[in-house]
């Protein structure tokens, strides 16, 4: 936790279930939102599952968000989403440069910059996902590795738009792993003093998630962590009570 700051729980659904399903599950968060007094949540689904989603949560309280977005305004983009038009439905928030984007489609720490940018200039909330890869981890290159992704990815005003950053270690994404709690105390820490220099007066208070197999089992710990001021969930994100246990965490 950083003092002064409301943690925030977001839950990444990813590339999962019908419409029905996500019907469903906001259905489900909402129902046991007493559960987390103590939390902010964001739900993120697919695309074609945020109005539904939103429709579900009566636009409030728990805030909608997307998983990526074009950083073109609109026009002759075909398959992308702008984003005003999660905006227009019912985001507050977007996801910007998770590590399967960064993977699958090769976005570059300028494009995720580019992104983060169109977002806060139609009104949401960025999410930005910094984080190394296990090989990086062994080589000792962790820190400065994470450091150059936060230095490239963040637009100039990314603190003032409250923009928020996720770290998620690749290798602990869906693998049931996660760094130490040493080592993430250790990662947050650089990644507060990199915000603050880049953002003085503002960094100080820019939410840092942590994200990597989070789970109700360890969601305690990691949230106790300094300057842990939340988590990005995926795959307990998918079951509203693992996702609200989590939230209870705080
Ligand atoms: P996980 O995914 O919780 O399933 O590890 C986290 C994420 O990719 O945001």
């Amino acid at each position: 936790m950083t003092p002064g700051v409301r943690p925030l729980i977001a839950g990444n659904w990813k590339m999962n279930g019908t419409l029905r399903d996500a019907a469903a599950l906001a259905e489900g968060v909402r129902a046991g939102l007493d559960r987390a007094p103590n939390a902010d949540l964001l739900i993120c689904p697919p695309f074609l599952h945020l109005h539904v989603a939103a429709a579900s949560m009566g636009w409030k309280p728990v805030a909608i968000g997307g998983q990526d977005c074009s950083a073109e305004a609109n026009g002759a983009h075909t398959g992308d989403v702008s984003a005003a038009m999660l905006a227009d439905a019912g985001c507050g928030f977007v996801i910007l440069g998770h590590s399967e984007r960064r993977a699958d489609h090769g976005e570059t720490d300028a494009q995720v910059q580019a992104k983060a940018r169109a977002a806060i200039e139609a009104g949401l909330i960025p999410v930005v996902c910094v984080g190394e890869t296990e090989a990086q981890r062994d080589a000792g290159e962790a820190e400065p590795v994470v450091a150059a992704q936060i230095a490239g990815s963040l637009p100039p005003d990314f603190a003032r738009a409250k923009g928020v950053v996720a770290y998620e270690p690749v290798w602990a994404i869906g693998t049931g792993r996660t760094p130490t709690e040493a080592d993430i105390s250790a990662m947050h820490g650089r990644m507060r003093a990199e915000l603050v220099a880049l953002f003085p007066g503002q960094g100080e208070t820019t939410r840092l998630l942590y994200g990597g197999s989070v789970k109700p089992s360890n969601a305690v710990s990691i949230l106790a962590l300094p300057n842990v001021d939340g988590a990005l969930v995926g795959g307990a994100s998918l079951k509203a009570d693992d996702f609200l246990a989590i939230a209870a965490a705080v």
